[in-house]
């Protein structure tokens, strides 16, 4: 479903990836871990294409970045994406911000889209905050609205840069355990996390980033139990 070829990315003199090779199969959860500044939220960035590349190729279901004009709005509604930092938008309803994306770019009536966003809601465990405005929600309440929001486009692929990882420990479970959910139900998945609990249980493989190489790829298993690379050792170690 994604396919990323040598792709390079500098920001200014520093070069955060460096050929990048990566393939993420339909129904596939992959979970990329690794130090600070390693490249992980680029590499989702440039999937998305929030972030151009240097160079390189990236295809999902066969279409080639970088697209452009409408191609790239497909694309956008194609891929979810959730953030560390919530990123609901503050002025709108729990609700409304469920069913903008489908309205808007999918095209779905309001009716539609509002029972369709009920479902989800029901589903991430939040429908009775549907009228509430964001601020009046727990980070983790938070946190599953915007996985919510992310499943109304309905996406091929869903991306989440540590979705936890902001969340006061009493949250992060109910977030990991739509995550989980998500996973078991067959969606795929890109995660970047240090919640091993949650690679354990649901990835597929690990990749393992450092200084903006992929140092390791393997199974959750095999990464936690046996790491190869005295950096993946290093930051293990660390985190463990
Ligand atoms: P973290 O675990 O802290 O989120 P990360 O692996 O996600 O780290 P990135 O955010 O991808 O790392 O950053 C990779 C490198 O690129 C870092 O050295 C960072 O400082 C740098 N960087 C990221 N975004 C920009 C930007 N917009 N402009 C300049 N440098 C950037
Ligand atoms: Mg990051």
């Amino acid at each position: 479903l994604v396919v990323v070829k040598d792709i390079n990315k500098h920001y200014g003199e520093l070069h955060v990836l460096k050929g990048i090779n990566a393939t993420v199969n339909r129904g596939e959860v992959v979970v990329v871990i690794g130090p600070s500044g390693s490249g992980k939220s680029t590499l989702c960035r440039a999937i998305n294409r929030l972030e151009t590349i240097d160079d390189g190729v990236i295809t999902i279901d066969g279409v080639k970045l970088p697209a452009e004009g409408r191609a790239l709005a497909t694309l956008r509604a194609d891929v979810g994406m959730v953030f560390q930092a919530f990123n609901l938008f503050a002025h709108k309803t729990v609700l409304e911000n469920v069913t903008l994306g489908p309205i808007k770019v999918r095209g779905l009536s309001k009716a539609d889209a509002e029972k369709k966003a009920m479902a989800l809601l029901e589903r991430v465990g939040v429908a009775n905050q549907a009228k509430k405005m964001p601020a009046q929600l727990s980070g983790g309440q938070q946190q599953r609205v915007a996985i919510a929001r992310a499943l109304a486009m309905e996406p091929k692929l869903i991306l989440l840069d540590e979705p936890t990882s902001a969340l006061d420990p009493e949250m992060i479970n109910e977030v990991l355990e739509v995550m989980v959910d998500l996973a078991n139900d067959g969606m795929t998945m890109i995660v970047v996390t240090h919640e091993m609990g949650f690679a354990r249980k649901a990835a597929d493989r690990v990749i393992f980033m450092a200084e903006g190489e992929i140092v390791e790829e393997t199974t959750p298993e095999e990464f936690f139990t046996n790491p190869q690379s005295t950096r993946a050792k290093d930051f293990l170690s660390k985190i463990l």
